[in-house]
């Protein structure tokens, strides 16, 4: 038999002591978290949730744990699907609302598989629910709201950091971002998104770790890049990152590029780009990807299209050529679905036309399907003195005599706004 670890005694706070409501809990949280207890199983919800109700903050979403296994938790539910490899997990759909439900896990690793580097790559052990808490990174994400009796359980001083708006990791803080390096990223993301400090000894590690980043599959880290950057606080993100010198790890070219002090705009490019995403999230409006990863990579791109241009390619073909290069090192790190790669090379090209004013050129170049997205990044460019505002207020102009509004455009994908407009045609058979 394996030894458990010591079980350390949590400390309840009962529901008088807390300000968690059941109001501001999803009811289909609320569904998942009543049907477990009623089967019988332990039933809490946790994580960001608990963290962010605490805080008086509206959660992203609802992740509930339990001693039932998946296929327990599935049997509950006629609407779950089980999930993942690396950590099995039970989705459970409510529209377009899903409840993640994991069954608690150990911290022992004896039976999974551990890199050189000390990654954990498998770790599938279930555990008792001190166990699960031990296992998390930080304490304030390691806060348990018992659905039984309404009360949070804290095994790891989570209550105390977070009233002193503190990120503690549990347990030693090299060996748990040498477990998973994405851990620093997350401390990143969670002191923008919360204001709160990194603790000194969870802090130290971080600029000295950063290259374990490398160990992770480029498909994770896109999945974190969205986070960090599309969740309404990229600015503080980006500034966190660049810190701890973490945002070299996922955009190299993009800092090599900053770190050139010749010029002021490719920062403040970045800047008003992560701004305007805050913004827009702020207001309800939608925010793609591709623009984004446009924003994060002009820098670079533009260098190596000055350099393509200097050897007497035409602007648009180098901004083509260099496009290709530019992403092909950035997949190495961070992968990008073609599905915004596609239209972000676009964004950058049609950057080309916007020099084009005579003629019929500039009436063709208003229905292109990704003409709204080009102009707002030609607008960004015109803002942070790369390029003549008066080429934008040319365009602006020249929209508002086309009975256009040229600011109430949106980022939204060009396909799905043209399948909205379109009556559809009929298919031949052929
Ligand atoms: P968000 O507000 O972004 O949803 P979150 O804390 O809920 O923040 P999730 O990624 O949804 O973050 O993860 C849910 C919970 O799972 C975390 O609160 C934490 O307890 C645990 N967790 C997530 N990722 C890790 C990790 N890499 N290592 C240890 N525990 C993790
Ligand atoms: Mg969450």
């Amino acid at each position: 038999m394996q030894e458990k670890p010591p079980i350390t005694t949590p400390v309840i706070i009962s529901r008088a002591e807390h300000g968690i409501s059941r109001a501001n809990i999803s009811e289909s949280a609320l569904k998942v978290l009543y049907r477990l207890k009623k089967s019988g199983y332990q039933s809490h919800l946790v994580g960001g949730g608990v963290r962010d109700l605490l805080l008086g903050r509206e959660p992203k979403d609802f992740d509930v744990a339990t001693d039932a296994t998946p296929e327990q938790v599935k049997a509950c539910f006629g609407n779950a699907r089980i999930i993942g490899r690396r950590f099995r997990l039970v989705h459970v759909r409510f529209g377009r609302e899903i409840i993640e439900v994991a069954t608690f896990r150990s911290m022992q690793f004896q039976q999974s598989e551990q890199s050189n580097e000390g990654m954990v790559l498998r770790d599938n052990e279930f555990g008792s629910i001190e166990e699960d808490a031990l296992r998390r990174d930080f304490t304030v994400n390691a806060l348990y709201y018992n659905i039984s009796d309404f009360s949070v359980i804290d095994y790891s001083g989570g209550m105390a950091d977070l009233e002193a708006g503190l990120l503690r990791l549990l347990g030693d803080p090299e060996t748990r971002y040498r477990e998973d390096p994405v851990r620093m990223l997350r401390a990143a993301r969670f002191a923008a998104k919360l204001g709160f400090n990194i603790e000194a000894a969870t802090e130290e590690p971080i600029s000295r770790l950063g290259h374990l980043l490398a160990e992770v599959p480029s498909a994770r880290l896109y999945e974190e890049v969205l986070k960090l950057f599309i969740s309404g606080y990229a600015v503080s993100a980006f500034e966190k990152l660049r810190h701890y010198d973490l945002f070299s790890r996922l955009f190299p070219q993009t800092e090599e590029a900053l770190s050139h002090e010749d010029h002021e705009f490719p920062l403040t490019l970045v800047l008003k780009g992560l701004e305007n995403t805050d913004r827009r999230l702020a207001q309800g409006k939608p925010v793609t990807p591709a623009f984004l990863f446009a924003v994060l990579l002009w820098e670079p791109l533009r260098l190596v299209a000055e350099e393509l241009q200097a050897g007497g390619m035409p602007f648009y073909q180098a901004l083509q050529e260099a496009g290709g290069l530019v992403i092909g090192r950035q997949i190495q790190r961070v992968a990008i679905p073609r599905r915004f790669s596609t239209p972000m090379r676009e964004i950058w090209t049609l950057q080309a036309r916007f020099h084009n004013t005579k003629g019929k050129r500039p009436l063709r170049l208003l229905a292109h399907p990704r003409f709204r997205a080009a102009y707002d990044f030609l607008l960004l460019r015109a803002e942070s003195g790369e390029v003549d505002p008066e080429l934008a207020s040319w365009w602006t102009r020249f929209q508002e005599e086309q009975g256009l509004d040229p600011s109430g455009g949106s980022h939204k994908p060009a396909a799905r706004r043209r399948r909205r407009r379109k009556p559809r045609k009929k298919r031949s058979s052929a």
